[in-house]
């Protein structure tokens, strides 16, 4: 798996491209951090949450990257989001499901272009582990242990992709300000 660096800019990427679509759903916030913000970047990290049951057993190759890491899954997620958000503002749902989706989607592609066994994203349907043909990301290995030197290539080549997004995003149409 990427670190957390690349999921939260793919995350953010989502919610720099998705911010402007909506303005009545995602101005609202949550402390200080856009509500948006705050939604890319969980779903963008959310199938990971299964590396908390590998660190608590000890096991983290078995249950990483398994049923967590499915479109399935997401979708799920991402419906139950969804629904939650339409009950509280009765609008949005479609938006709030498609913002959810498409973050959370992104993790799962990202740890498929991560040197790994693959993710098991059909799952349930079948336990096939998918890998793109292309690797993209070093990503984390447990197994080298905590202090690697793995790890700083790891973070170098991350800290590029996050350079690349941010630079990819500055590119991005600037919206004329509305006129009152
Ligand atoms: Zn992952």
């Amino acid at each position: 798996m990427p670190s957390p660096i690349a999921h939260l800019a793919a995350g953010y990427a989502v919610y720099r491209l998705s911010c402007n679509h909506e303005p009545q759903l995602t101005m609202q916030s949550i402390g200080s951090a856009p509500r948006l913000l705050v939604v890319t970047a969980v779903f963008s990290l959310l199938p990971d949450i299964d590396s908390a049951i590998g660190f608590l057993t000890g096991d983290f190759g078995r249950f990483h990257n398994n049923a967590t890491h499915s479109l399935i899954a997401g979708a799920f997620f991402s419906l139950i989001f969804a629904a939650l958000m339409w009950w509280r503002g009765r609008q949005g749902f479609l938006y709030w499901f498609a913002v959810a989706m498409v973050s959370y989607s992104l993790h799962i592609m990202m740890d498929a272009a991560t040197v790994s066994r693959g993710v098991m994203a059909l799952w349930p349907f079948t336990d096939t582990r998918y890998l793109f043909p292309v690797t993209l990301f070093y990503g984390l290995h447990w197994s080298d242990g905590w202090l690697s030197i793995r790890h700083l290539w790891t973070l170098l080549t991350e800290l590029l992709f996050l350079a690349l997004v941010l630079g990819l995003l500055q590119l991005q149409p600037q919206r004329a300000a509305v006129k009152s």
